[in-house]
């Protein structure tokens, strides 16, 4: 398996401001690897440092410790060289919307010093590669927001880089346009080998990916695919609702052994066979429980389990 991205130990603080007296870190010390052509995600709620290491891989910002390499280049000493090699999809939208979607791939491509029939094939096989020839004439004002971000990508993927970055790249398109943007990354993963990197907050998005590095607040809490993640966790999740919650959690310890989370007042555990268990649950504490539900865990589980606390506060 061939490694595109190698962070080592890395950690960002950003300095004091007039706003914020104290430096803030906002990663520390993370280290992961990205495996060639596979849909890497960073998923986490807001604050949790996915935009601070987006950024340190788009060379927008230098890490305070640690190293990046991206295609054995280092990127503190070869960040041209690694700009050659990555497409990148910001959050905040970067097409001129009273221009058309070529005429906005004409523009990257003089960046990229491409030219003449070469840029102009190239456009074209990039937009009907996101499903677009025949919007290449239309005004992005007039596109909806899947297929400009649709267009977004086809930019980023003009200069063939072997590894796309995206930040957020579904804020602000609705589900079913999001389902469709992951099936043209999956398309690039499969047909050209290209390594997929994105960051979301959205749980849906994360489940699609291959592997999965869950952030909080600046920590790698655990990383893996979405079916390991789920399955580490270990077999059904139960919630119950008690009068007294606390006292049920410490019940539960005691008598069965399992630690439990209290979240909301609702007491979280998890065990395989969850629904044998529950009867036996039910019959140890009639008083203190009010309510009982069973499921299977959900990368919000993982989660939990993981901090202790809810993905969305
Ligand atoms: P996310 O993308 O997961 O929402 P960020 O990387 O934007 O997280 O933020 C991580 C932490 O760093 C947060 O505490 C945030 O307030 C802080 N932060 C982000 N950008 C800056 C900045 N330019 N200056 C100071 N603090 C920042």
């Amino acid at each position: 398996m061939t490694t595109v991205v190698n962070i080592q130990n890395l950690s960002h603080s950003y300095l004091p401001t007039r706003k914020q007296s104290e430096p803030r870190q906002a990663l520390k010390n993370v280290s992961l690897q990205i495996n060639e052509a596979e849909i890497f995600c960073l998923l986490g709620p807001n604050g949790s440092g996915k935009s601070t290491l987006f950024k340190i891989l788009s060379t927008l910002i230098t890490p305070s410790i640690g190293s990046v390499n991206i295609l054995n280049y280092d990127l503190a000493t070869q960040s041209d060289d690694v700009r050659r090699q990555i497409g990148v999809v910001f959050q905040h939208p970067s097409l001129d919307i009273k221009l058309t979607a070529r005429e906005n791939l004409l523009h990257q491509g003089h960046l990229y010093g491409l030219r003449g029939a070469k840029l102009s094939n190239r456009i074209s096989e990039m937009l009907s590669r996101v499903g677009l020839t025949e919007r290449t004439n239309d005004l992005i004002e007039h596109l909806s927001g899947g297929n400009q971000r649709r267009v977004e990508l086809a930019k980023g993927l003009l200069h063939h880089p072997q590894l796309m970055i995206l930040d957020e790249p579904s804020t602000g398109i609705d589900p079913g346009a999001r389902h469709d943007f992951m099936n043209y990354l999956k398309e690039l993963r499969d047909k050209n080998g290209i390594t997929i990197l994105l960051t979301t907050h959205i749980l849906e998005e994360a489940d699609a990916c291959d592997r999965i590095a869950i952030l909080d607040n600046g920590i790698l809490v655990t990383l893996g695919t979405p079916q390991e993640l789920k399955h580490e966790i270990g077999g059904d999740v139960i919630t119950l609702t008690s009068t007294n919650p606390v006292k049920l959690s410490e019940e539960i310890k005691t008598r069965f052994g399992y630690s439990s989370t209290i979240i909301d007042n609702v007491v979280h555990f998890e065990r395989s066979n969850g629904g044998e268990f529950i009867p036996e649950l039910v019959h140890a504490f009639p008083n203190l429980i009010e309510s009982v539900t069973l499921k299977k865990p959900s990368l919000e589980d993982v989660f939990i389990h993981k901090t202790g606390h809810r993905f969305w506060n």
